[in-house]
């Protein structure tokens, strides 16, 4: 049995007990609620890898951003905790 994680709340979702599920450049997203499903359906490029890269940017700063893609961290969360360093 497979935990999927909600792309829009972060939620681990049972495959068999999601709520909704959506298809989405062939991968399929599991959604703990409706609600959640509607946010991605609306804007499914914010809670995938097509994350702007302005935003990115604004995020990580220009130098941090080349590593952030070379290691695959596409995640706002990681990125933030890393940066406290500074
Ligand atoms: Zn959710």
């Amino acid at each position: 049995m497979d935990m999927e994680k909600d792309p829009v709340c972060g939620m681990d979702v049972d495959e068999q007990t999601a709520v909704a599920r959506m298809q989405y450049q062939g991968k399929t997203y599991f959604f703990c609620a409706w609600s959640c499903k509607d946010k991605f359906e609306k804007a499914p490029e914010e809670y995938t890898n097509q994350i702007d890269q302005a935003e990115m940017v604004r995020q990580v700063g220009e130098a941090e951003l080349s590593e952030v893609v070379a290691e695959g961290k596409w995640d706002f969360e990681k990125i933030g905790s890393t940066h406290q360093g500074d």
